[in-house]
């Protein structure tokens, strides 16, 4: 089962992913993780990654595309993955159409107002890279310290934000169009998000209301 998430940043993908991979038993592919990670490590990846991220921009979907490509071919993704932040363009949605099947979208849905006032205050954990509102010890409860992500200014943020809008957006007519497309709010509280997530999944995957 091939389970995309979609939305914009800090919509609160990265909760949601963790609390979705739980529940279906499933790996969490977050493109974000991946590339930061490379970046500390400071490999080949990390170092292409490294001129796009902090300024907000988007990797080539080339690179990208390899990327998951070989994630998806391990053996931990032969029941299927949740894929977190991928894909980000028309183009790397196609791309992912023609390598394996996505059996549903899940798109969260929060207004620009929102995302900037959550941007600027939240910290994310260097070692797990989960992601808190406002944390004032500075530990994550992986026991990993807080940092804030250098894409989080407002300025990378809003540059974030345009390319969502112009890049992303798109890709979800394209799968509404396919009739993969579950759409909920993300604005109400974590739960509350996760417990709507789950009634769309029961219905559309198990096949009963959950
Ligand atoms: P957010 O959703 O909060 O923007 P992510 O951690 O998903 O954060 O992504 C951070 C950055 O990583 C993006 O701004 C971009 O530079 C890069 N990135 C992640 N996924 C992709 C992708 N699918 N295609 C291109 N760039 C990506």
């Amino acid at each position: 089962m091939l389970i995309v998430l979609l939305g914009p940043p800090a919509a609160g993908k990265g909760t949601q992913a963790e609390r979705i991979v739980k529940y279906l038993s499933i790996p969490h592919i977050s493109t974000g993780d991946i590339l930061r990670q490379n970046i500390r490590e400071n490999t080949e990846l990390g170092k292409i990654a490294l001129r796009y991220i902090n300024k907000g921009d988007l990797v080539p979907d080339k690179v990208i595309i390899a990327e998951i490509k070989e994630r998806l071919e391990r053996t931990d993704c032969k029941d299927g993955a949740l894929l977190d932040g991928f894909p980000r363009t028309l183009n790397q949605a196609k791309e992912l159409d023609k390598l394996f099947t996505v059996d549903k979208v899940i798109d969260i849905k929060v207004d620009d107002h929102t995302l900037l006032k959550r941007v600027m205050s939240r910290q994310t954990c260097l070692k797990c890279g989960r992601s808190y509102a406002s944390k004032d010890d500075g530990r994550c409860l992986c026991g990993g310290q807080l940092y804030t992500r250098a894409d989080d200014t407002k300025e990378a943020f809003v540059n974030r934000l345009n390319n969502y809008h112009k890049l992303t957006l798109p890709i979800t007519d394209y799968y509404a169009a396919q009739k993969k497309l579950i759409s909920v709010d993300g604005k109400g509280d974590a739960q509350e998000v996760f417990e709507n997530i789950k009634k769309h999944l029961n219905y559309n995957l198990v096949g009963k209301e959950g």
